[in-house]
């Protein structure tokens, strides 16, 4: 054991029973068989994390904890009705008792009395879980399968801290290598070395259909994947996690750091990746195992939870503002020397779903940032703006008794605009297909990454634009059809996003010849996609399958609408860091978007800012 449990051995009283002292990943658990220390040791280990710095949690010896049946009724009498407790089960290997509950506030009690409660009098620690409104499949198998794995976790993080917690060494340099989404959007992936440490911000898949390079640049020799300490995900969307599961199943072991909620929707969009697959007869890159396999792996940061993940490397994950769960990842690297800030997609504006992208950090040396709307001609309109212009153009299709296919990403756009549709008074069922409504349940489960208005929105059943009686959710072909032979004006989210593949297709074979209809473009159509094409004015769009699609239908566009800031929010973005950066360099945008935005910064803040391109390395330090 290290340096730091013999550190904290010195200070537990002779009497504390230790049985076992391991790691949880970068927290320290003291195993004891001492009951009244099990109770009243809360201020002693304050005192001990003051001194050392780093998380410490005192757990019952399973010698000591109560029995499970009579744990279970002692919850369920101490715990309110309204709670909704929806499941119990344990996990000796953690001594601990997880519930499953519809209003979690009511399990923990005022200022946790309820928790104390059941700490105290059955040694178990209550670990408490949202139980989403709206049932998930993903969500419940990801945590089932976490549960069945609790002792495979158990070996895991604890190998995994004794990594952490080897003694650092000298960090002489820092570097990162551009291995995918530098002067392009799609396949997102960053290294970031020192000599001790070898981390990967995100691990992408490039969507476009004509993506003739869909991964990122991994055959580099500087890119080993049995030497890689650890993955961060900026945020779900396939163009940041698409890939991750590919790492597992070619043999990576070692810790995915993000939120819960990127766990679950990258879990979800990457079975989705392989349905899709197998639906239109391609070889995915990965099977269900790889995707298992990183949900077993993975360590959920909160926001604003600080974390070491390396002996050299502190990781904190903040509010991106972009899509559910999404962060921007801050890493501090030695002892004080030096900070990278990567933004990931960033929203720097409050939507409706999020708050605007967090600022909040000491310092950050180096920073890089996105540029999906960075160029000089990119100022979307506001919000409010939008959000009315998205109303007016679905007001004038349905007065005309047509359909309005609302092509979207499953996650972010989607919930964004169906919460406007359900703010409007547009009275047509809204049909939502294709991984919406399953990310829409994943929502429910994860108020607390959402604004402040649509948490209290949430919370509140009548209010929840979630639950809204015009939504009906699309969950099967047979599903499908019904929508297909809906009389009289509805909308249609569907994904894909960009109109490659995905159920939105299939909604505009249907629609596209009648003029009534609409085709509304809500968020970012990439280079090559059928979206852009038809945004440039194409009447005929080639399928897959081979097929032409004759557009006769309504062809609109909202801008304003997107997860991205564009120019000036990206420009106040920078400017609202606490501290002046050393060096900025521009990532997840095409060419000259890059190069523009970082030519506008330059002139601005006179700081070094790059576009780098694919497979370029700098140093930072
Ligand atoms: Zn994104
Ligand atoms: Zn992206």
């Amino acid at each position: 054991m290290t340096q730091i449990i013999d550190s904290i051995k010195e200070d537990l009283p002779k009497d504390a029973k230790i049985s076992d002292i391991s790691y949880e990943g970068s927290e320290i658990i003291l195993y004891t068989k001492n009951k009244e220390f099990f109770k009243d040791s809360m201020d002693l280990i304050k005192r001990i994390v003051n001194k050392i710095k780093k998380r410490i949690e005192v757990r019952a010896d399973p010698s000591i904890v109560a029995d499970q049946e009579k744990t279970k009724d002692l919850i369920r009498q101490v715990v309110p009705q309204d709670a909704g407790i929806k499941d119990i089960y344990f996990e000796p290997e953690f001594a601990k008792v997880v519930i499953h509950a519809e209003k979690p506030g009511l399990v923990i009690g005022k200022a946790g009395e309820t928790l104390m409660t059941i700490k105290e009098k059955t040694f178990w620690t209550p670990s408490i879980q949202r139980a989403p409104v709206i049932d998930s499949d993903v969500i419940r198998s990801i945590r089932k399968m976490l549960h069945k794995e609790a002792g495979y976790r158990k070996k895991f993080l604890n190998t995994l801290g004794e990594k952490i917690y080897a003694p650092g060494k000298d960090v002489e340099w820092i570097r990162i290598t551009a291995l995918g989404a530098f002067r392009e959007v799609g396949r997102s992936c960053i290294l970031l070395q020192t000599p001790q440490s070898k981390v990967l911000l995100d691990c992408g898949m490039s969507i476009a259909a004509t993506a003739s390079k869909p991964f990122p640049y991994l055959d580099v020799p500087e890119f080993q994947l049995d030497k890689l300490d650890a993955i961060v995900l900026s945020h779900a969307h396939t163009d940041h996690s698409g890939l991750v599961p590919y790492l597992y199943e070619y043999g990576y072991k070692g810790p995915l750091y993000c939120t819960r909620p990127t766990r679950d929707i990258s879990a979800m969009l990457q079975l989705d990746y392989i349905q899709i697959c197998q639906r239109e007869n391609k070889k995915p890159f990965y099977s269900s195992k790889g995707i298992e396999e990183a949900v077993k792996h993975c360590i959920p940061l909160d926001y604003d939870e600080v974390s070491d993940i390396t002996p050299d490397m502190r990781l904190t994950l903040a509010n991106a503002g972009h899509i559910l769960g999404s962060s921007v990842v801050h890493i501090h690297i030695g002892d004080g020397l030096y900070n990278v800030l990567y933004t990931g997609d960033i929203k720097f504006e409050r939507t409706k779903m999020f708050e605007r992208a967090s600022t909040d950090f000491t310092r950050a040396e180096t920073v890089i940032i996105e540029s999906t709307y960075g160029g000089n001609d990119d100022v979307l309109p506001p919000r409010k703006d939008a959000e009315k212009s998205l109303i007016e153009h679905v007001k004038v299709a349905i007065d005309r008794g047509g359909k309005v296919l609302i092509p979207c990403f499953a996650v972010g756009r989607g919930q964004d605009i169906l919460a406007i549709l359900a703010d409007s008074n547009i009275d047509v069922p809204i049909f939502m297909d294709g991984m919406i409504w399953d990310a829409t349940a994943i929502h429910t489960a994860y108020p607390e990454f959402l604004s402040q208005n649509m948490q209290k929105q949430i919370l509140h059943k009548s209010n929840n634009p979630f639950i809204d009686p015009r939504l009906k959710g699309i969950g099967s072909q047979k599903e499908r059809e019904m929508t297909f032979n809906h009389v009289g004006p509805c909308v249609i989210l569907s994904t894909s996003g960009m109109l490659i593949g995905g159920p939105a297709i299939e909604h505009l074979k249907k629609i596209c010849t009648d003029p009534k209809n609409m085709l509304l473009f809500v968020g970012y159509q990439g280079e090559g996609t059928p979206g852009r094409r038809i945004q440039k004015g194409w009447k005929q769009i080639q399928l897959d399958s081979g097929d032409m699609l004759d557009l006769k239908l309504e062809i609109q566009t909202v801008k304003g609408l997107g997860g991205h800031s564009d120019q000036p929010q990206l420009l106040n973005y920078l400017r609202h860091l606490n501290n002046r950066p050393r060096k900025i360099i521009i990532d997840h945008g095409e060419s000259t978007k890059c190069v523009e935005f970082a030519k506008t910064i330059h002139r601005e803040f006179r700081i070094e800012t790059i576009a780098p391109k694919n497979l370029e390395t700098i140093r930072l330090r």
